[in-house]
């Protein structure tokens, strides 16, 4: 699960980032497809199915090379 939401303000640059997404437009609940354990997750919330899609998020890693 993803812990804490990105902040607005975030100091951190975006990058597209695929998220599996609750199917539910009512449900807010997304997740990390990084963090998901499974390949097609259910909604920990709502148990609806869950649908890819995109969003702009802070890069996961802080390792700088
Ligand atoms: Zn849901």
């Amino acid at each position: 699960m993803e812990k804490g939401f990105p902040r607005n303000s975030s100091p951190f640059p975006l990058f597209e980032t695929p998220v599996w997404k609750c199917s539910d437009t009512s449900c807010t609940c997304w997740m990390r497809v990084d963090l998901a354990f499974e390949e097609s997750p259910s909604c920990p919330i709502c148990s609806k199915e869950m649908v890819l899609e995109t969003k702009m998020l802070p890069k996961l890693t802080t390792v700088k090379s």
